[in-house]
């Protein structure tokens, strides 16, 4: 019997490992430079968490939750998203206390039951930024900026920022029900989908794909163009203040978002190279309102997520590759051609580890030809063949796999020496 995993989830090893590793790797580092710093909270919560946190009426929580009853019949979720538990954790754990904002990362599995699909899966892995505690619009500037660095960094090109204002809850009531009074009368026009939105969840139709809603979304009136004087001004200074430092955005009257914790401001981050639905690689937003909601103080806070899978697939799309200075320079291959040389192969193993240099053996004896062009192939720079000769002199021979050249150094009085050739670039 063989099994396979669950649909809408994925083993990672080989290739995708190096690039998933990656991209942590510089976020981690650019979460450094930013100074935000690393919380880990669990892959379950209390399905409160969420139901509350995202929204009843959010089709996160009606549809795509996995949701569980435990052996003491505690209603369970494995989360969607972070920041609900991310709020949660920061509440129980009165991190608010400390000086403000509270700038957080998190780096986890998410799970949604979607319809799976190329860049959309039932497990997935989110990275993710919290600053809580600010409700200046600097702080949105700031998380909107490494939104857009950690893309750059990671080597996209065509990227589009879009940024939105979706007001405050008092401002946004009053166009919701504006927009109401202007779609019912063209409601046979919507699709189904957006004729159970009306009414509920109204703000969601903007992220209609079907054409002929999209058609009747142009002649409504649209938020930001509806915002209070205090919501207007915060769009106003978080633009300029993007334009002080060079981050290019586009102004999208029509993004929302699926979490109805959000207020004010929103962003997404897309790569116009891919023509696809699924070309939306990250996204945030402002919330206002959540920690309240959840029994915290009255602070604000925004953030965003991106998706590890969907950026790595763009990047693979793109021939985006992981850059070689991420690859040790110094591999090397040690070839052992029979069993009864074991012990000389670990002193040199050992001795090579030891110095830091980047190394393997083959495990089961093969043909020479054939482990030169394994070495080859996994970016091995160096390789050393230990044959009858070598074992019987007690000496090494360094093959460059990318110059060709090649030296022989004595075991015994040559380990510097030996040392300083692997480390050699050519
Ligand atoms: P969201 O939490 O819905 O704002 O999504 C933020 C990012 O997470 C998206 O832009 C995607 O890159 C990623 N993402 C969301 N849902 C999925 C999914 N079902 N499968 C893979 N990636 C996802």
């Amino acid at each position: 019997m063989i099994y396979n995993s669950p649909r809408g989830t994925e083993d990672y090893f080989g290739e995708e490992i190096k690039y998933r590793n990656f991209l942590i790797e510089v976020s981690k580092r650019l979460f450094d430079l930013f100074n935000y710093s690393e919380i880990i909270t669990p892959h379950f919560e209390h399905t409160e968490v969420f139901s509350r946190g995202i929204g009843e009426n959010s089709e996160i929580v009606n549809k795509e939750m996995y949701t569980f009853f435990d052996k003491k019949n505690r209603s369970l979720t494995l989360r969607p998203e972070g920041t609900a538990s991310v709020v949660r954790a920061v509440i129980e754990n009165k991190l608010y206390s400390e000086n403000l904002p509270l700038k957080l990362f998190y780096i986890g599995n998410m799970f949604r039951y979607e319809r799976p699909q190329k860049g959309r899966m039932r497990e997935f892995c989110q990275i993710g930024v919290e600053a809580i505690g600010s409700n200046s619009p600097s702080i949105d500037t700031e998380v909107i900026w490494l939104l857009y660095d950690l893309f750059e960094k990671l080597g996209f090109k065509n990227l589009v920022l879009y940024v939105n204002s979706i007001g405050c809850s008092r401002c946004r009531n009053d166009y919701i029900n504006m927009l109401e009074e202007q779609l019912l009368p063209v409601k046979g026009d919507l699709c189904e989908d957006c004729i159970s939105r009306l009414g509920k969840n109204t703000l969601r139709i903007f992220d209609c794909k079907v054409k002929t809603c999209r058609e009747v979304l142009k002649n409504v009136a649209k938020i930001s163009d509806n915002l209070c004087e205090s919501c207007q001004k915060h769009f106003i200074e978080i633009k300029s203040l993007l334009d002080t430092i060079g981050i290019k955005y586009v102004h999208n009257k029509n993004l929302v978002r699926g979490f109805d914790y959000y207020t004010r401001t929103i962003f997404e981050i897309i790569s116009s190279d891919i023509d696809s639905a699924q070309n939306a690689l990250g996204g945030g937003g402002r919330y206002d309102n959540l920690i309240k909601e959840f029994g915290g103080p009255e602070i604000s806070s925004i953030g965003f997520a991106i998706g590890l899978e969907r950026t790595i697939l763009l990047m693979k799309e793109l021939g985006i590759r992981i850059p070689a200075s991420c690859k040790p320079e110094n591999k090397t291959y040690i070839i052992n051609m029979d069993t009864a040389y074991d012990k000389y192969i670990f002193e040199i193993l050992k001795f090579l580890r030891d110095s830091g240099i980047y190394c393997d053996i083959n495990f089961n004896i093969r043909n020479v030809g054939k482990e030169i062009k394994f070495a080859q192939n996994n970016d091995y720079k160096n390789v050393i063949i230990i044959g009858e000769d070598e074992y019987e002199k007690k000496n090494i021979i360094i093959k460059k796999l990318l110059s060709y050249s090649q030296e022989e150094f004595s075991w015994i009085s040559d380990k510097e020496k030996i040392l300083n050739f692997l480390k050699k670039m050519e």
